[in-house]
């Protein structure tokens, strides 16, 4: 196993110089050194040959010994010093202080077909960062975390990436649901991959702890690894700094919202500094379209995580990166302009991209209120939606909508409670119909040419929350057929996959109220 080893971010940036792996307040330094723990006996479940090819590995490579005892943290790589990030971040809206990566590794950086990526092993053992944690992981929130990183990549949503998910043969005590009920379940390391894992907290600690020098040298060393185009010098650097995270969040929200994604910890510390979702733990994928809906129980009474509140939880968070980066700028106008233009960007963005999921090429002023109606309508009675936008492609300028239900034939596998598609329900999909076929006549392309291009962009197949649960339930009686399975599905969420249909399903009834599937807490 041969890697192209390029370490920047532990060679340019101050370190802790206390190597010891004691819990601490780590002041002045961006990281500490720390070696992952070794496992009782690693067990490979699953690789993302497609990473691994990314970062210059073969399959000799992936199947190899010294694979899976690198990739468990068994092993240190000659040449390589692993090391943990010191960050803060507000959680829930309040600043928490230190964090830090508690059970995060970064064990290099790998330059390959000129990328740089780095390889962070999670759950792979305690850091000065771990707080009252065992720095552990188990194995369905890896199968969790592994699956949907791959699922968002091929979606075309800007993510970090999962190398490698490999039983430790630990067992890790947790308590799933915060109720008292503690039990031992099988530890898991997963190896994430990614330009950087720099988060908003990582500038944020140092605000905190008005240590300007070190988050200078952090944001200089941020803007020369991935923001080129930014020339580093003075003050403007650091606003056309801050502009472009923001165009980088902006964009990844869009996505989300695109696919139906909820992340639910949109913590400041869980935000990528490079736009990329990152940390997926309690995250959901909305069935029943449903703005309020968020599948983290830890946040079941303020709903802050939202699917319809990520956009503004975004811009709270690039508020509280602009407080953090003041000080390198020290003017509040070029920050408040940026926040300003997010706003606005954001709107327009995501008008955008709605009129792309009905299949609108021009851009006609009253689409806002179409996609108003239509966002309205589909939460009058419990409407899935990915096989709604799916299945509206079927409908076309001769459609006809007329009396009865006929019309709504092209979707009604997308409802779930047919039986309340009466009177006044139907009426108000009839006429929203209506409109739609009426826009559609504005169109210059043609059904088919229509059809194509909302293909590419409404999904058939995403990682509902109990596809994940089934890949866990099977991998825990030691099957791992199932999480190769749903990750070779994923890999083509747009394509018709005919044999795969039965993914194409709405989440059957068992799963609706079942912890994992649609309830999940931050216990991982
Ligand atoms: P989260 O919001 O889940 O991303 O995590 C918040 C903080 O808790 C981060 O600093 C994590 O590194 C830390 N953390 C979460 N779980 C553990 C664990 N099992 N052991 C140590 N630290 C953890
Ligand atoms: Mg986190």
């Amino acid at each position: 196993m041969k890697l192209n080893i390029q370490d920047t971010f532990n060679q340019e940036l101050p370190a802790d110089p206390n190597r010891n792996n004691t819990r601490r307040q780590v002041e002045g330094a961006c990281y500490s050194f720390v070696t992952p723990k070794k496992t009782a006996k690693p067990q490979l479940v699953h690789v993302a040959e497609e990473v691994a090819s990314m970062i210059g590995l073969s399959e000799e490579d992936t199947q190899s010994a010294a694979f899976l005892e690198v990739f468990s943290g068994n092993k240190v790589l000659e040449g390589t010093d692993p090391y943990a990030m010191c960050y803060g971040g507000h959680q829930f809206g309040h600043w928490a202080g230190q964090l830090g990566d508690g059970r995060a590794i970064n064990l290099m950086e790998v330059v390959h077909q000129d990328l740089r990526w780095t390889l962070q092993l999670k759950g792979a053992g305690e850091t000065p960062y771990s707080r009252s944690a065992d720095g552990l992981a188990v194995l369905r929130s890896s199968i969790r975390e592994h699956l949907c990183s791959e699922a968002m990549h091929h979606l075309g949503v800007p993510t970090t990436r999962s190398l490698s998910l490999i039983l430790s043969g630990d067992q890790v005590l947790r308590d799933m649901m915060y109720d008292g009920n503690s039990a031992y379940e099988p530890g898991a390391i997963v190896c994430r991959v990614a330009p950087s894992f720099i988060r908003f907290g990582n500038f944020q600690i140092f605000a905190a702890r008005q240590d300007s020098a070190t988050m200078q040298r952090l944001a200089d060393y941020t803007i020369k690894h991935f923001y080129p185009k930014i020339q580093l010098g003075n003050r403007e650097a650091y606003v056309q700094f801050f502009e472009a995270v923001a165009q980088r969040t902006l964009k990844m929200i869009v996505h989300w919202q695109r696919v139906g994604f909820v992340h639910g910890v949109m913590n400041t510390d869980n935000l990528s500094i490079l736009g990329l979702t990152i940390d997926y733990g309690p995250y959901g994928w909305l069935e029943g379209y449903d703005p309020d809906w968020t599948p983290n129980t830890t946040d079941r009474q303020f709903r802050r995580y939202r699917f319809g509140q990520q956009a503004e939880i975004a811009l709270w968070n690039l508020y509280q990166l602009a407080n953090a980066l003041y000080p390198l700028i020290e003017d509040t106008k070029p920050l408040e302009s940026a926040l300003e233009a997010f706003k606005e960007n954001y709107q327009q963005a995501y008008l955008q991209m709605m009129r792309e999921k009905l299949g609108l090429q021009e851009a006609l002023a009253d689409d806002n209120g179409l996609i108003a109606k239509l966002e309205t309508n589909l939460q009058l009675t419990e409407t899935d939606m990915t096989i709604f936008f799916r299945n509206l492609s079927k409908v076309g300028k001769t459609s006809e909508i007329a009396e009865g239900d006929a019309f709504l034939a092209p979707v009604r596998e997308a409802f779930y409670h047919p039986e309340e598609l009466e009177d006044g329900v139907l009426d108000k999909w009839r006429e929203w119909f209506g409109f739609y076929v009426a826009r559609l006549s504005v169109e210059t392309i043609s059904d088919e040419e229509r059809k194509e291009a909302m293909n590419k962009t409404n999904p058939k197949y995403v990682l509902r929350n109990y596809m994940a649960q089934l890949a866990i339930d099977a991998a825990t009686a030691g099957d791992y057929r199932l999480v190769n399975d749903l990750y070779e599905l994923l890999k083509k969420p747009y394509a018709e996959q005919v044999d795969q249909e039965k993914w194409f399903a709405k989440r059957p009834e068992w799963a609706r109220d079942k912890v994992g599937c649609s309830m999940l807490s931050c216990s991982s």
